[in-house]
């Protein structure tokens, strides 16, 4: 995939509408977690050195067309300016007479951070006047907001037609190169690993991956939607009932494809979701009447570590457990440092617990790629790629 990059451009003098992700965790007004914002840097002070003046724009959170002060991006403007020792102004608005003056008088290095694109109803509904707007604060456009890239918003869709200068961030750029590797002759074996909940949103990412990978296991409520198509006992273990079929259909797919298949050897069950359940590991790949499966067994471990380790391509998805809980989370740890201790292979982890996980076993930085959007990846790795992607190829 050959997108329009910012290294095949010029900046000198330019003033450059840069939308980024900066939907970030906030409690209490307060910063939980600056990944995103982290993310977006390299990016942003590639524009400022080429003496681009920077006017950045996101959302946060779902305020639904709504002016909800908690979701401002003030704190935002705060926030990056330590990051990156700059101040960065702020307005508190993203289009509007106000705003049009504040982006004019803003100088090459110098950066101006727009409020809330999500306040407007506008963004999420692609309105093209409203795109036209944002459009006419600058002269050229640049998208890094690679987890807003599957929704065909006016800040990432419609607003590209507006522009003649057009190009993909730092982030996009490596999202779409690691995630298009996973598609295109991906290196054998192709190890997928499946876990977490909801398994109805990830089918049709699986479906299209049958025809890529080798080997699938699973682990979450996702193993136990695949047991439960087996038929075999799951107790009162989470299952998501109207994914069974979907569950036997890509079973008999795996089937058809002679690929290698796991459902977990054996289960961590628990008396109820709670840190101080009663849990002992199953002795077998089935759960006992009253009993709900919280993670993956000792064996389904070792028998999952084997496969890690004879794989050259990973993408994970999903945990293997209720890792919140300590006593649930090893299943999940103990996989994340499988592939954080697996040299040579190129792995690629998406989906917003599945990369909180990773952290929490302190293997993000052995990872080849730790994708910054989930729904976005998913769609990508189903479709191929993604409308506020597609807009901005070559
Ligand atoms: P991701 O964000 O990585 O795409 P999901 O959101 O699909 O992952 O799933 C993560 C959630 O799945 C976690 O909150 C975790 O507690 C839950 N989960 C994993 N295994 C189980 C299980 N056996 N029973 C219930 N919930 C589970
Ligand atoms: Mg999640």
């Amino acid at each position: 995939m050959e997108l329009q990059t910012i290294k095949d451009k010029d900046y000198k003098g330019k003033r450059v509408f840069l939308r980024v992700d900066f939907n970030i965790p906030v409690e209490n007004g307060e910063v939980m977690d600056d990944t995103r914002i982290k993310a977006a840097i390299p990016t942003i002070e590639y524009l400022l050195k080429q003496g681009a003046s920077l006017i950045i724009s996101s959302h946060l959170g779902r305020p639904k067309g709504k002016v909800v002060p908690e979701m401002s991006l003030k704190i935002v403007a705060e926030r990056l300016g330590n990051l990156i020792g700059k101040d960065v102004k702020f307005i508190s608005d993203c289009v509007g007479q106000e705003v049009k003056k504040a982006s004019q008088v803003i100088k090459p290095g110098e950066i101006l951070l727009l409020e809330n694109l999500r306040f407007h109803k506008e963004e999420e509904e692609g309105d093209d006047e409203f795109a036209k707007e944002l459009a006419s604060l600058a002269d050229c456009y640049v998208n890094d907001a690679f987890g807003t890239c599957h929704r065909k918003h006016a800040s990432v869709y419609g607003i590209t037609k507006f522009f003649k200068d057009i190009a993909a961030g730092y982030l996009i750029e490596k999202e779409a190169a690691s995630l298009s590797k996973l598609l295109e002759n991906p290196e054998k074996p192709f190890l997928l690993i499946l876990g977490g909940a909801k398994v109805a949103d990830k089918i049709g990412m699986v479906k299209n991956l049958l025809d890529k990978i080798d080997t699938l296991i699973t682990g979450g409520v996702m193993a136990y939607t695949f047991i439960k198509a087996k038929n075999w006992e799951i107790g009162d273990s989470k299952v998501e009932m109207d994914a069974v079929p979907l569950a036997k259909e890509i079973v008999r797919e795996i089937n058809k494809r002679h690929l290698e298949f796991h459902t977990p050897l054996d289960h961590i069950i628990a008396d109820k979701i709670a840190p101080d359940a009663h849990y002992f590991a199953t002795e077998r790949g089935t759960v006992p009447h009253n009993w709900i499966g919280v993670d993956i067994g000792p064996q389904a471990i070792e028998e999952y570590t084997d496969c890690i380790k004879r794989a050259k391509t990973i993408f994970w998805n999903g945990p293997m457990g209720i890792y919140e809980i300590e006593a649930f989370a090893k299943g999940t740890i103990e996989i994340a440092k499988a592939i954080g201790q697996h040299e040579g292979v190129f792995s690629v982890i998406g989906g917003g617990d599945s990369v909180a996980a990773v952290n929490k076993a302190g293997v993000a930085d052995r990872i080849s790629h730790i994708c910054t959007g989930g729904g976005a990846s998913l769609e990508f790795l189903e479709k191929g790629t993604l409308p506020g992607i597609e807009v901005l190829k070559k």
